[in-house]
């Protein structure tokens, strides 16, 4: 057992820790070294290109697979290009949802505030993108000075600790979540295993089962008390303007139906 968890390590020190999910492995680069040991093509990580694949393919002895390819341009080190993410800050509405969204924690803000992106920390994954409902962040090319091998190797491991701390944070927060869930649940056992065999990252306590299924059922209340209030507030509007017996009782259909979720 401990040399597999070793060899899943060896190839998860070779992918990027971007934890973008560009290989099919929605939780990040951990659950693709898994699978790729357990027999996956060692060629699917795209923003780590070539160059990843090539090393994989050395690492494990198998033949060299062509990269799966990235829509940015190849830089001068055969990786794609890199990227970052920007907010435009005077079209923010402050809504918080890319704070989750981000793996690495690059984004800072709070409710109803202008949010900003952390330059050096955000590793142009896009997973901050889909959830913005304004579209106001935009992926820029990253102007840097290209990294060395020692540089990368640091970032890798600076940006693997990062989403390590954002998955335990994350799992904390589950007990006391307020707001629906924005980015889907991370598998968090499989990270568990691995932070508890090192000290290079923040060691990870899954919370239990029982509390996630409750959580679940009120990220789903949270999310309809916010559709019922919405529907609530257009009714008021509409019958303050002029009385309609139909929108009336379905605004009082609607009260009951949040007085008796509110107290479910
Ligand atoms: S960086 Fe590569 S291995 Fe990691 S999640 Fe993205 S595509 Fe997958
Ligand atoms: S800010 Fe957006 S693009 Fe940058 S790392 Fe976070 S989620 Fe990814
Ligand atoms: S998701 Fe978009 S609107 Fe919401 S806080 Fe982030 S950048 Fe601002």
């Amino acid at each position: 057992m401990n040399s597999e968890i070793s060899l899943i390590q060896q190839i998860d020190a070779l992918l990027p820790q971007t934890q973008c999910g560009l290989c099919g492995h929605r939780d990040g680069c951990l659950p693709y070294a898994k699978s790729i040991h357990e027999g996956e093509a060692a060629n699917k990580c795209v923003p780590g290109g070539q160059p990843v694949a090539d090393a994989l393919a050395i690492l494990l002895n198998r033949a060299p697979l062509k990269a799966e390819e990235s829509v940015w341009p190849i830089q001068s080190d055969g990786r794609p290009q890199r990227v970052k993410a920007v907010i435009r800050e005077d079209e923010c509405i402050g809504c918080t949802k890319c704070i989750s969204a981000c793996p690495v924690d690059a984004i800072i803000g709070s409710g109803k505030l202008m949010h900003s992106v952390l330059t050096d920390l955000c590793t142009g994954c896009e997973l901050c993108i889909p959830p913005c409902p304004v579209d106001c962040i935009d992926l820029v090319e990253d102007t840097q000075p290209m990294l060395n091998e020692t540089l990368r190797i640091a970032e890798q491991d600076d940006l693997r600790r990062r989403y390590y701390a954002h998955i335990q944070r994350e799992e904390k927060r589950q007990l006391n979540r307020k707001g629906p869930v924005v980015r889907a649940e991370i598998d968090t056992e499989l990270f568990a295993q691995f932070s508890s065999q090192t000290d290079s990252v923040p060691a990870i306590e899954v919370v239990e089962k029982q509390n996630v299924a409750t959580i679940n059922i009120d990220a789903k209340t949270t999310i309809e008390l916010a559709k019922i209030r919405t529907q609530i507030k257009k009714l008021e509007k509409q019958l303050s303007v002029r009385e309609d017996a139909k929108k009336r009782e379905l605004l009082d259909s609607l009260s009951v139906q949040l007085t008796q979720l509110q107290g479910a």
